[in-house]
């Protein structure tokens, strides 16, 4: 099995490296090939997603990506930006579902804006779809509004859809997903406003008859939100579209406190994904060997979870993650009074001894 290494910019090559590490301390063998993304594509090879990149990416089964930014390029035209790359291979690879979990271990609990309580075990899995939604609708733009209390000046306008068969595909991942972790769905839309939200409970509804043995619940937005920060253990898998997807998921993200622990997966129809960690390149601490890996070594436990087929090397990563934890290593991120603080290569070591 192949998998593409895109380590891209700022902590990107430094948490990449980690991971790398680790699923080379596993039984199983993976040929792993690198390219430069982002910036480091733009600085070799003129383009943030240079064709030998993406070539790679597309004969991989699997991709495992760092962080692409890098301020020195802002300045540049937005289709040369090292974020360019993430939304082409995206775009090129047709990864349509973004699975975000946000979990809280025990021993980060301090971390959380919430009581100890209210957190405690929370283990949720956010589902956002990405490739429709008023982000992608046409038409889009400014132009002058033709009636109403303010008729004649200029209005901004966009237009959300939702394809048929773009709600069923993503429903269909929300369900297989809910049936491994064993409960519900929760399916969050705004159908008493929104005609595409109607039709999108409508749909999921639908392709719930396939999964009789799951539990699905339909859930307004604006409650979601609330309930999210108010009881978030009320839910297993959260699947929305892309917007409220876009909002929830990082809303979820802080309720576990520490972004550097937060994986993701983004998948196409046959499950080959894109795995990165849910944080950016933080220049601010780029090559200062403090950026915690965590969140990058659980990304590759999904990899083999979700792309590859190897269930029981994911859980081992996943249980070797806990184990040094429950050492007390701590990189700044997530350190506290009476943990051991370490550094970035320290904690890859340590996830490799616990393994
Ligand atoms: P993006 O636009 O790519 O989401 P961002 O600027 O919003 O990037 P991050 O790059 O994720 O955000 O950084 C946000 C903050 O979190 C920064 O202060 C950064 O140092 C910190 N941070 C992000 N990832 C890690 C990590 N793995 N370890 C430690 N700190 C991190
Ligand atoms: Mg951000």
């Amino acid at each position: 099995m192949k998998i593409a290494i895109l380590p891209g910019d700022g902590i990107g090559p430094e948490i990449t490296a980690q991971a790398v590490k680790v699923l080379h301390a596993l039984d199983e063998r993976f040929e792993m090939e690198s390219a430069d993304v982002g910036g480091a594509g733009y600085a070799a090879h003129g383009h943030p997603l240079p064709p030998a990149t993406l070539a790679l990416a597309k004969a991989a089964d699997a991709v495992l990506f760092g962080a692409v930014g890098d301020y020195r390029y802002d300045t540049l035209e937005r289709a040369l930006r090292p974020e360019q790359a993430i939304l082409g291979l995206r775009k090129e690879l047709g990864l349509f579902a973004n699975l975000r979990p946000a979990i809280l271990y025990p021993e980060l609990a301090g971390a959380s804006t919430l009581k100890p309580e209210v957190v405690s075990g929370l283990d949720i899995l956010i589902i956002r779809e990405l490739t429709g939604d008023i982000y992608f609708g046409k038409p889009r733009g400014v132009r002058t509004c033709p009636d109403g209390p303010f008729a004649g000046q200029r209005e901004g306008f966009d237009t959300m859809r939702y394809a048929e068969g773009e709600i069923r595909r993503i429903a269909h991942v929300a369900f297989q997903a809910a049936r491994k972790r064993g409960s519900r769905v929760t399916s969050v839309d705004k159908a008493n406003v929104l005609e595409t939200f109607q039709f999108w409970r409508d749909v999921v509804t639908e392709v719930h008859e396939d999964y009789q043995d799951v539990e699905l619940e339909h859930m307004y937005v604006d409650n979601a939100a609330m309930q999210l920060v108010r009881a978030p253990k009320k839910f297993d898998v959260i699947v929305t579209g892309n917007m409220f997807g876009d909002i929830l998921s990082d809303a979820a993200a802080m309720l576990t406190g520490s972004i550097g622990m937060l994986p993701s997966a983004s998948l196409d129809a046959n499950n080959k994904g894109l795995y990165e960690p849910s944080h950016g390149s933080a220049p601010d601490i780029a090559g200062k060997g403090i950026a915690n890996p965590l969140a990058t070594i659980l990304s590759a436990a999904m990899m083999l979870r979700f792309s590859l087929g190897k269930v029981e090397q994911a859980e081992r990563i996943d249980t070797a993650v806990k184990r040094v934890l429950a050492q007390g290593l701590r990189t700044p991120d997530i350190h506290e009074e009476g943990t051991t603080r370490v550094g970035t290569e320290e904690m890859g070591d340590a996830v490799v001894k616990a393994l």
